[in-house]
């Protein structure tokens, strides 16, 4: 007999509620730990898990195996048919229970619910917690029941109840081995068959150091230092000014929890406001991805149909028969100098700075007109962040069919921008060099005019 827990998007030992309940309940009834992760390589809805994604799972399974086996804990891998392969394993270990932290994501509450349900029949105990998000989507709901679609009133409730909040096992210090140390078998990663034939990905290790230990180290050098100017520093590309904490906290290396808990109680004793804005303000960051879970988790159609349905008639956006002028956006060839720099750390590095996500997704979806699900397809194959939630509700919110989106008409112009973050050219230096640039590939103000028109014709209705 023993107590199995299922990984999921909860790749640490620390502050993970399921384990900790675990090694406890583990150490009441004398059961031994056993740790399970299951791949699933079709995704959701036809998000398959992309190529960038799918190398930093690897990375950050390899470690965490490290961990578990250290602490005497086996972590079996298992690919395809979530839900059979833990029922499966459950009996196959003869385990007495089956412990989990919930996904906040379309398609994961039936895989819950089926799990949940073959475990049952079979005499096995669930228990399900929760860690993805601070609070669950039924935590938090306006006065009518629905819930919110607007992000500041979101943020003023949840901060509200995040005051009181007490977080218990989801602050879990790291375990003590339960065992003798396991050997770990090299290969086992390997089966899950996550990398891509062609090692295109080697660019991607000095990025990046995938695992809990890189993410906690992350956070300790953010949080002792450049988080006290984040407030000034964050929209600026060339400098070190955020976190780059999305792969960790979309693979659960880190917890969202630990990370709210520590700026709060820092808040509560800081004195420099400057440096309490930028607490706040990182904060609301993490409430960005907290309501980027809720509103998918209301809307999980939102997932591939505009939230504004209006934006996914054909008016509403230019055709592309050849697919040129995307590749140009994908290649970075636009000749918009910090366009073009995005694109390239995006290729290179599997990540991009949130200003210039915002103006490349503006460039595509305003200028150059194509549909925002092609971008949100092109980061999501490349972006080591990618995260279903968060993808889908940046892309919307900057065409301006989303919820709470930016206003239509404010179309990014990517050569202000860069002048305005970007002043002396650190970002694209370092990602552009010094060579020849390709000529803009349109002109700025008659493609932001033809946008306003196709925005009047499709969305309003109305000859513009
Ligand atoms: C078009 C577009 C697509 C995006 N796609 C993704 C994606 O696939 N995955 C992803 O994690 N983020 C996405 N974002 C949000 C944001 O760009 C990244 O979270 C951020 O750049 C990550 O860098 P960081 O960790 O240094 O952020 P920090 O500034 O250090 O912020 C801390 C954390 O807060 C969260 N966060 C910050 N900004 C946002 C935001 N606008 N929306 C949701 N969460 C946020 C992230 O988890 C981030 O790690 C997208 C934004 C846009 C405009």
């Amino acid at each position: 007999m023993s107590i199995l827990v299922w990984f999921r998007r909860d790749l640490r030992v620390q502050d993970n509620p399921a384990l900790a309940r675990a090694i406890k309940d583990g150490k009441t009834l004398r059961l031994p730990v056993i740790g399970v992760y299951a791949y699933e390589p079709d995704g959701v809805a036809g998000w398959a898990p992309g190529a960038a994604s799918r190398w930093y799972l690897d990375r950050s399974l390899r470690s965490l195996q490290a961990q578990l086996a250290a602490l005497g804990i086996p972590l079996h891998l298992k690919r395809d048919g979530v839900s059979e392969s833990i029922r499966a394993l459950a009996h196959h270990l003869r385990c007495e229970r089956v412990y989990w932290n919930r996904v906040v994501e379309p398609g994961q509450a039936a895989v819950d619910d089926a799990v949940h349900h073959s475990l049952t029949q079979t005499g096995i105990l669930p228990k399900v917690f929760d860690d993805d998000c601070l609070l669950m989507p039924e935590q938090l709901r306006r006065a009518d029941g629905s819930s919110y679609r607007v992000f500041t009133p979101f943020w003023r409730r949840a901060s509200e109840i995040l005051e009181s909040a007490d977080f218990g096992e989801r602050l879990a210090p790291a375990p003590k081995p339960l065992a003798k140390p396991l050997e770990v078998d090299p290969g086992s990663v390997d089966g899950l068959g996550l990398l891509d034939a062609h090692p295109w990905h080697a660019k991607l290790e000095k990025h990046w150091s995938p695992g809990e230990a890189g993410a906690l180290d992350q956070w300790t050098a953010f949080f002792g230092d450049a988080i006290v100017d984040y407030d000034s520093d964050r929209d600026m590309p060339g400098m070190p000014g955020t976190s780059r904490l999305s792969p960790a906290l979309h693979f659960g290396e880190i917890s969202v929890a630990r990370m709210f808990a520590q700026c709060a109680e820092r808040l509560a004793s800081e004195t420099s406001e400057g440096a309490r804005a930028s607490i706040r303000r990182y904060l609301s960051e993490l409430g960005w991805r907290e309501f980027s879970r809720h509103v998918l988790y209301a809307r999980p159609d939102s997932l591939n149909r505009s939230l504004d349905r209006r934006f996914d008639r054909p008016e509403a956006w230019e055709p592309d028969p050849d697919g040129r002028r995307l590749r140009a956006w994908q290649q970075g060839e636009t000749g918009f100098s910090l366009v073009d720099a995005g694109m390239r750390q995006l290729w290179e590095t599997g990540w991009m700075h949130n200003r210039v996500r915002m103006v490349v997704a503006s460039l595509l979806t305003k200028n150059i007109g194509i549909h925002w699900r092609e971008g949100a397809h092109w980061f999501w194959d490349t972006l080591v962040d990618s995260d279903l939630p968060s993808n889908t509700l940046g892309w919307q919110w900057v065409a301006g069919c989303g919820t709470d989106a930016a206003p239509y008409y404010r179309i990014f112009n990517p050569e202000t921008q860069a002048e305005k973050f970007d002043p002396q050219h650190e970002y694209r230096s370092r990602w552009l060099g010094d060579g020849l640039r390709p000529a803009p590939m349109l002109d700025l103000k008659a493609s932001r005019q033809q946008a306003l028109s196709r925005y009047q014709i499709a969305i309003k209705g109305q000859a513009a």
